[in-house]
């Protein structure tokens, strides 16, 4: 049974109360060169690099900007290709496989340099990420993956055993890792926040509560409805990823949101955690459940994210779940009392791959499919070069692509109840079972 804190904030990210999500009432022109819908770091790193190119720019976003999920996240950072070469190789060709592995260290490289250049406090730290493989088969796979992140990236690798995880987590769950040691740890909120602060000293236009509920094409570009009347922009990009809705029926269709939880844990005693991840490292599971974990930036609460459920579910019933896996890694965290849950979507697309690229003139940069911290900002930033026709834009990140799959007829992801089902019965029993073989 979950115990809770007396202040306990069930809904509402723990990175909130550093940094919550604030109003932007801008008012948006009647006509600018390019017109941003969504202000996640998508969205606003995009305006930010319209803007710098010396394009006029309004962000609008239909909610409190940074409330989708670029202030939920799990503040994990890192770029490498979720898909193994081959795979990748399978799905575009080699020449984009080889491609999209050699963007890895330029895209981590670009997200350091923005957050220094931008001057953006955001808990910054040099942790490593660790992906840890849950059975003999996923560290077999991981043994490929590090031969070919080591032959077609400028990415550090390290493949760990078992023993050599040893130092690193304080469990024997796992049959090995592979070490990322570059890859970092944010305060995801505060992150967003900077970005915000960059493009108000910009004086770009960001309005909150003004959601875009058409967009017409007109001869010179676009007419968009928003919740301020209409706006017409020469350019428009669309930066909605998870929170995808009805008047974007063709990206609705190829990305959809898949439902990620976090927990935070109660505050503990300074050093109580050190040990149980002495690393400090992030962590990422290879199982179905997808769970990933880290400590807090103070390292005095563990913040466990996962798929609790692959569609909405009550907190607090996937506050248990992930409490129970949680305390399946270290057991001696079973009593520990839980302070935040909250949820946040996914943007999923069918090949696990990011996209930036266009529909008939409507620019997008989305589907991270959980790898937004880097790739959110980075592709977005690429979406406005591509927009403006600046060679920045290049990136082989145009060459993946939103594809539409039989099981998602309509814009509502309804194939996510089965797949729930599937995942939660039968997937994760064999999983379970594999990982004790
Ligand atoms: C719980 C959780 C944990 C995660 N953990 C990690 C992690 O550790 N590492 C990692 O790399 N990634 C992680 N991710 C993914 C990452 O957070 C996202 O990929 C990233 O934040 C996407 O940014 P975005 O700007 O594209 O979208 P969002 O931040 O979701 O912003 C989209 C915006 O579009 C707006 N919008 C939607 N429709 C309209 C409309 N019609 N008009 C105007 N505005 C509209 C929404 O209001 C929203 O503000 C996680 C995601 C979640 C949910």
């Amino acid at each position: 049974m979950t115990g809770w804190t007396d202040d306990a904030d069930i809904g509402h990210p723990f990175w909130w109360e550093a940094a919550p999500p604030q109003p932007a009432e801008a008012g948006l022109p009647a006509h600018c060169d390019v017109l941003v819908i969504g202000a996640g770091y998508a969205g606003l790193s995009a305006a930010i690099a319209a803007h710098d190119c010396g394009a006029t720019v309004a962000v609008a976003d239909a909610g409190l900007p940074g409330a989708g999920a670029s202030s939920r996240n799990g503040g994990m950072v890192g770029a490498h290709p979720r898909l193994s070469w081959s795979r990748l190789a399978g799905l575009y060709g080699a020449e984009t496989a080889d491609a999209l592995f050699a963007e890895a260290r330029p895209a981590l490289e670009w997200l350091r340099g923005f957050i220094r250049s931008e001057g953006i406090d955001c808990d910054l730290q040099q942790t490593g990420r660790i992906q840890l493989a849950w059975t003999r088969k996923d560290f077999e796979a991981q043994r490929q993956m590090a031969r070919d992140v080591a032959a077609k990236s400028d990415v550090q690798v390290r493949l760990l055993d078992r023993s050599g995880l040893g130092s690193e987590i304080a469990t024997d769950q796992y049959f090995g890792g592979l070490l990322f040691p570059e890859h970092a740890a944010i305060d995801p909120a505060k992150f967003h926040r900077g970005l915000m602060r960059a493009a108000q000293r910009r004086g770009i236009a960001v309005a909150g509560a003004c959601p875009v509920t058409a967009l017409g094409r007109a001869p010179l570009g676009f007419t968009a409805r928003t919740g301020q009347g209409q706006v017409r922009a020469d350019k428009v990009i669309l930066a909605t990823n998870g929170y995808t809705g009805p008047p974007f029926r063709w990206h609705a269709l190829r990305v959809f949101a898949l439902p990620s939880f976090i927990i935070a844990t109660e505050q503990l005693p300074a050093g109580d955690l050190a040990h149980l991840a002495p690393g400090r490292r992030t962590m990422v599971e290879t199982r179905a459940r997808h769970s990933y974990f880290r400590l807090s930036p103070d390292g005095r609460r563990v913040l466990f994210g996962g798929r609790a459920a692959m569609r909405p579910v009550p907190l607090e019933r996937a506050a248990e779940r992930l409490h129970a896996t949680m305390a399946g890694i270290w057991a001696e965290l079973r009593g520990v009392k839980l302070s935040h849950v909250w949820m946040g979507n996914v943007g999923y697309t069918f090949d696990h791959m990011p996209n930036v690229g266009e529909d008939r003139g409507l620019h997008h940069a989305m589907g991270f499919s959980g790898s937004g911290t880097v790739m959110a900002p980075y592709l977005g930033a690429k979406a406005a070069y591509r927009a403006l026709g600046d060679p920045r834009g290049a990136t082989a990140y145009a060459d993946t692509r939103l594809r539409r799959h039989p099981l998602h007829p309509v814009p509502t992801p309804h194939f996510l109840r089965a797949a729930d089902l599937w995942y939660r019965h039968w997937v994760d029993r064999i999983e379970t079972w594999r990982g004790r073989a």
